[in-house]
């Protein structure tokens, strides 16, 4: 796992699996935890790095109900847990989903938990949204697309986006569980400018990237859909992310296109 300070406020973990992301955010004497790091000896460790940076988290938050961005309660156990309407509505329609999907994945790389999973119903958060920190505020923006649910955190004074699982270095666009090519490309429009005035985009896989290769990034996703939806499977792949687990992904996007 690594962990980078992108701003005096904010640093930046990035998780063995996946190369899933997860940000700790600070003003005054209060820091939230967005999203997690997967491994147990990765969550395990992360309260030491938050309390010996200063960053005494009080709140956990996710940018969408994907298993994987909801771990970060081993971690904080004490810490309520914050979410977008939408999201927090896919954890109540959804009652056990995120605890098979760990299992699953635990059983696949032999992993074992302290415990299982325990999600508490979330505090529902409107987006778009001015959620206080300390003595400042974050701006939750909507991020849906990726999946039907999902919000994007701008940090306006540390001038970070955290993305969700939007403008990754390693992952095409994925449409998964009822996501939606055209809301994703709404979804990249409505991060353009945020991304223009960022210093650092956290995608919600592929650690922190600044703000030049995060707006290449989002041309080519763009690109990428706009082909998606004209001629499905024939798409060309963005040329960095062409590996063959990109290129199923890809083909999945265009199956759940045809349905
Ligand atoms: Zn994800």
């Amino acid at each position: 796992m690594q962990a980078v300070g992108l701003h005096a406020d904010v640093i930046a973990v990035t998780s063995r699996a996946f190369a899933t992301g997860c940000v700790l955010v600070r003003s005054g004497g209060e820091a939230f935890c967005i999203d997690s790091p997967v491994f147990p000896d990765e969550l395990e460790i992360l309260p030491a790095i938050a309390e010996q940076a200063g960053f005494p988290v009080v709140g956990v938050l996710t940018t969408h109900a994907d298993w994987d961005h909801l771990l970060g309660r081993y971690a904080f156990p004490e810490a309520a847990l914050g979410a977008a309407e939408m999201t927090a509505a896919r954890l109540v329609n959804e009652p056990g989903d995120a605890q098979r999907r760990l299992r699953d994945f635990d059983d696949e790389f032999y992993v074992t938990r302290p415990a299982p999973l325990s999600l508490p119903s979330p505090q529902q958060l409107p987006v778009p949204w001015q959620l206080d920190v300390g003595e400042r505020s974050l701006e939750l923006q909507p991020a849906d697309g990726h999946t039907p649910d999902g919000m994007a955190i701008w940090v306006p004074w540390a001038r970070v986006l955290i993305a969700g699982d939007y403008l990754s270095p390693v992952e095409i666009p994925m449409l998964s569980r009822g996501g939606s090519a055209a809301a994703y490309l709404a979804t990249l429009s409505r991060l353009e400018p945020l991304v223009e005035q960022a210093d650092h985009v956290v995608p919600g896989h592929g650690g922190p990237i600044d703000g030049t290769r995060a707006a290449a990034i989002l041309r080519e996703d763009r690109a990428y859909l706009e082909a998606l939806l004209e001629r499905g499977a024939d798409a060309p792949l963005p040329l960095a992310r062409r590996t063959k687990a990109q290129r199923e992904i890809h083909a999945r996007n265009a199956q759940s296109l045809t349905r």
